[in-house]
């Protein structure tokens, strides 16, 4: 019986140990869980006022009907911004765009608190704006311009993009635009450095310009297709100083048609490009015949290019390709490039403007009446230019001059030709002689044998550009 007793009151006891160590774990559990609450509560009710930055949001049409436009307007004067971003049909599309607004936000409040924190005047500004673009109507491009100002007088404006396949919701890059080719890329990287060297001279941050056009794929992810042109953007003060701007380079798709993957290859012609289309050797080196067309000497040489199957090019001088229209046509359609070297060969350093203009237009007309084209490049004669007449001139034609004379209007011998590019050449080589000198006719076979036999592919000026600095 005692014994009985005692087990029974041990469950007893059993039980109401048990039910305490739940009705207190119960207690704690709610305990934290109210707590938690009212310290939430408590910090949303006493918040520090840049804490709360509720936002109203507007939802609206853009101009094409499978993306909205959000406007996303902050509620407190103390944090304003005034966002506007695409919300397209494409989760993966929308949770990128997401991403940045929300990371652009977040920065833009923390660097408010640090400011007030360091005892600062703020009078901030956040805007994004968003433009689209349609290409071939199978991709958009997006791209978001972001302005941040913590005083209303000095703005930094950054760029944004996003390019995606409108069908699949692919987001894509240049490495999907270049066919994945590394070879491509180096000849598009060596090109945007060379543009924005061009373009922002005076302005460049040239270590930074050098650096970011290595040809490295994340190095060209800012980008968009606008009217049949690849425009690469930079942010402001990134590249180039302030003044110039929010630098770009514009690239004619139809640049690029050789190295660009099927789907996004444009229907658009052009003559030039920068990709060469054969590039099967990495040996190169551009003939180049001043002077000319010359009705004896231009053919002999012509048919010794035709017996090697070399490309060159010919900077003829104006007034002789409107003597010989004939003859230039023939020089265009057995694949040469043809060049402009004005009209009587003046030294340009020499002479006004107005003539230098003069003297390239006139050209220009001239071959254009044989060919139906102008000249695609520009040699000054005796090389002699400035930067007046580059400033003239390299709008739309690249000026070219050379990297290996061969001295054949000086030396006028056959047997000199060969030596001097012997001793002289090297990998990517434009070599200057003259169309108008026999004796430059009568040197050029074996000059052509000797790069043949050392693998150099003869390739017209324009398309061993891309390949020199
Ligand atoms: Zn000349």
């Amino acid at each position: 019986m005692y014994s009985g007793y005692q087990r029974k009151r041990t469950t007893w006891l059993d039980v109401l140990l048990v039910s305490t160590i739940i009705l207190l774990t119960v207690c704690i559990v709610f305990f934290v869980i109210s707590n938690g609450d009212s310290k939430f509560q408590s910090t949303t009710a006493f918040a520090n006022d840049l804490e709360d930055y509720s936002s109203s949001i507007e939802q609206s049409n853009s101009q094409f009907s499978d993306i909205m436009l959000i406007t996303e307007k902050s509620n407190s004067d103390l944090i304003p911004f005034y966002l506007v971003y695409p919300q397209t049909s494409f989760e993966l599309v929308n949770q990128e765009i997401t991403t940045y607004i929300e990371h652009s936000k977040e920065t833009y409040l923390n660097e408010i608190r640090l400011k007030r924190d360091e005892g600062i005047d703020v009078n901030s500004e956040l805007r994004i704006s968003t433009e689209i673009y349609e290409y071939k109507e199978q991709y958009y491009s997006i791209v978001l311009t972001k302005k941040v100002s913590f005083d209303r007088a000095k703005y930094d404006t950054t760029i944004q993009t996003y390019f995606f396949d409108k069908q699949t919701g692919e987001l894509l890059t240049l490495r999907h635009l270049l066919n994945e080719e590394v070879s491509n890329l180096e000849v598009f990287a060596k090109y945007i450095r060379n543009q924005l060297l061009k373009s922002y001279q005076n302005y460049l941050i040239e270590d930074t310009a050098i650096a970011i056009t290595e040809p490295k794929w994340r190095y060209f992810n800012r980008f968009a297709i606008i009217d049949n042109t690849l425009v690469i953007y930079y942010d402001k003060n990134e590249v180039a100083t302030v003044k110039a701007g929010m630098p770009t380079v514009k690239v004619p798709l139809s640049f690029l048609n050789p190295a660009l993957a099927k789907s996004f290859q444009t229907t658009e012609k052009s003559n030039n490009t920068i990709i060469p289309v054969k590039s099967a050797s990495n040996k190169r080196v551009a003939l180049t015949f001043d002077d000319g067309p010359h009705p004896k000497v231009t053919k002999q040489i012509l048919k010794i290019l035709e017996k090697y199957d070399a490309k060159a090019t010919f900077f003829m001088v104006g007034y002789r390709a409107e003597d010989y229209p004939s003859l230039v046509r023939e020089v265009k359609e057995q694949g040469h490039e043809i060049g402009n070297h004005t009209w009587n060969h003046p030294k340009l350093t020499d002479i006004i403007s107005k003539n230098v203009l003069w003297q390239f237009n006139a050209t220009n007309n001239a071959i254009e009446n044989a060919i139906g084209e102008p000249a695609t490049v520009f040699r000054p004669p005796y090389g002699a230019t400035n930067k007046r007449v580059n400033n003239l001139l390299s709008e739309n034609t690249p000026i070219v001059l050379w990297s290996l004379d061969t001295l054949d209007w000086k030396h006028r011998n056959s047997d000199k030709l060969l030596p001097v590019v012997k001793k002289n050449m090297h990998n990517n080589a434009i070599i200057l002689m003259h169309d108008i000198h026999q004796s430059t006719a009568d040197g050029l076979d074996s000059v052509l044998a000797y790069l043949q036999e050392e693998g150099y592919e003869f390739v017209t000026v324009s398309e061993v550009l891309p390949y020199r600095n």
